[in-house]
């Protein structure tokens, strides 16, 4: 059988088990939406952010580009954090890197060509901030540590935004958290947060969680 039909087979199973589970289920899931996380992750297949995570449908609104990049000349993303800021009032965004990152690889090394070395440029300039402090390590450590200052530096960008200050200012609940999956134990690392109390000309790197 062709894999698409496999997931067409799929959906069905997986509605008709919780309509038998919950009949009123998907009724009120049709009401409105009322995600209390927004996610910026990385595009790849292996982190699914609901699934490690084990949230259901509803909990989170998600954003996913290659290696979990904010840019606000990003209209896509810069809608996403629009309607969850204003429309759904999320209190807590995540953004979340994971090790071993192909597209932090080729934004660190300027490898990819076209449409995707543009799109991960933004990594370079991450490593030309911190160029020493990975330039130090050894070679098997950089790419994580790359990883985990990309999180460190988008975060701070995205607490940059206009959008982010003026919710801290008006004194919504909100926080920002900054973590890294590892693909191999399946394990969520935190960073780093910041909120409406954090002064951004003084964030810290991280500490290494995993090099
Ligand atoms: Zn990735």
């Amino acid at each position: 059988m062709n894999d698409h039909k496999l997931l067409l087979l799929a959906n069905k199973a997986w509605a008709e088990q919780l309509r038998d589970e919950r009949p009123d289920y998907f009724a009120r899931q049709a009401e409105e939406q009322k995600p209390n996380f927004l996610w910026i992750g990385c595009s790849d297949s292996r982190v699914a952010p609901d699934q490690i995570t084990n949230s259901p449908p509803g909990v989170m609104s998600i954003h996913r580009n290659v290696a979990n990049l904010v840019y606000e000349e990003d209209r896509n993303f810069m809608a996403v954090l629009q309607t969850a800021i204003e429309r759904t009032k999320v209190r807590h965004i995540i953004l979340c890197g994971h090790y071993g990152c192909g597209g932090v690889q080729q934004g660190w090394k300027q490898e990819g060509r076209g449409a995707i070395g543009e799109w991960v440029s933004g990594v370079h300039d991450v490593y030309v901030e911190h160029r020493e402090e990975v330039d130090a390590l050894p070679e098997g450590q950089r790419l994580n540590r790359m990883v985990e200052l990309n999180v460190r530096d988008q975060l701070v960008r995205l607490a940059r935004m206009d959008l982010i200050q003026s919710t801290f200012a008006a004194g919504h609940e909100l926080m920002l958290h900054g973590w890294v999956y590892d693909l191999r134990d399946g394990i969520l690392k935190p960073l780093m947060m910041i909120d409406a109390q954090t002064r951004l000309d003084t964030v810290e790197r991280p500490q290494p969680v995993l090099v």
